[in-house]
């Protein structure tokens, strides 16, 4: 056991506050906090432990993510920083925060809805959960219709809305 090392709040408050700045490769209008995957920031005698959940599995940004929160973290001058994966319980994008829905608004994608509350419906059936309408993060219509089921990335599916003309991509809840 070492022991507990005296400025620890401070740095790991100090590393917190850097991981707001790192953005999402992907979607650079929020950050890798918004999304809700930096689940814990732990001081070591050795350096600082940044533990994260990936997203989707196989998400080919996992990585980039890594590394910009491994620079950004030592960048600050609070490294040596690496970066651990907890893949239980999953991520879902019920973990994005508010702040982070708002930014996919305004950055013209619709955040996905949330999975908590469509499961906890007894009579939900799966058809339903399908034909749930994603609003035009645009105009806000609800008359919008799916173009492809992938976006520019996997985790996006590409959708048009029938009340403004415009494509949009669409953050697909899981
Ligand atoms: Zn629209």
């Amino acid at each position: 056991m070492t022991a507990p090392v005296s400025s620890s709040s401070t740095r790991v408050t100090r590393a917190w506050d850097v991981l707001h700045g790192v953005l999402d490769p992907e979607v650079p209008a929020i950050s890798v906090t918004d999304l809700g995957i930096v689940r814990d920031v732990v001081e070591h005698g050795d350096g600082l432990e940044v533990v994260v959940t990936p997203t989707y599995s196989g998400c080919p940004a996992t990585e980039v993510i890594e590394q910009a929160i491994t620079d950004a973290v030592n960048a600050a001058g609070l490294g040596p920083a690496r970066v651990t994966q907890r893949r239980a319980p999953a991520w879902t994008t019920d973990w994005i925060t508010p702040q982070g829905r708002e930014r996919l608004r305004a950055y013209g994608i619709a955040p996905p809805g949330s999975c908590a509350s469509e499961a906890t419906g007894a009579n939900v059936s799966p058809i339903r959960l399908m034909a749930r309408n994603v609003d035009c993060p645009r105009c806000g219509s609800a008359q919008t219709e799916r173009l492809s089921a992938f976006g520019s990335t996997a985790c996006k599916s590409l959708y048009r809305c029938v009340a403004c003309r415009e494509p949009f991509e669409h953050f697909k809840p899981i």
